[in-house]
């Protein structure tokens, strides 16, 4: 059972850091994961990453699947990723849609590639090597960004991209 914490917001330092990394998978990494799941399905997040709870550490999780922010995300295993590396990312980019739970009220269209493959490390210790693609990659990608101490608002290529959450519902309801 992890603990629900207050998000870091847009201006905090602890979103401009870079995260130091993990050295040794311990009972306080274990519990960190456990506060990341817990926050982030709290805030309906597709995923968090530690700074964004305070903690300077290269972790993050995903749990992508449909809720009120995210409604056309597909369903995916939740995931625990720790010292991330992005081994590959493909020359194609999509722009599609993204939100911050450290930048409420705003959504962009990011350009991201299309697909990566990455390694990293599981609770258990063990590196895994693995490709993503589309809304996975995305979101693998901006929680990535957020251990280097940058925003998906670091990626926008034009203030046009910028809408308000109600206007993104009102788009991707079409
Ligand atoms: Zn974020």
């Amino acid at each position: 059972m992890g603990r629900i914490f207050q998000i870091a917001q847009l201006g905090h330092a602890a979103l401009r850091r870079v995260a130091e990394p993990v050295t040794a998978i311990d009972q306080g990494v274990r519990e960190l994961v456990d506060d990341l799941f817990a926050t982030s399905r709290e805030a309906n997040g597709a995923g968090i990453a530690a700074p964004q709870i305070y903690v300077s550490r290269r972790v993050f999780i995903l749990s992508i699947r449909p809720t009120p922010r995210y409604p056309n995300a597909p369903e995916m295993e939740p995931l625990a990723v720790i010292n991330p590396q992005v081994l590959w990312v493909s020359e194609e980019l999509e722009k599609d849609w993204e939100g911050c739970l450290s930048i409420p009220g705003i959504r962009g269209r990011v350009p991201r590639p299309s697909a990566i493959r990455v390694r990293y490390q599981v609770l258990d210790g063990e590196p895994v090597e693995r490709e993503f693609s589309g809304f996975a990659a995305r979101v693998f990608l901006h929680e990535n960004d957020h251990l280097e101490g940058m925003t998906w608002l670091d990626h926008v290529e034009d203030n046009r991209d910028i809408v308000t959450e109600k206007e993104y519902l009102r788009l991707i309801a079409g």
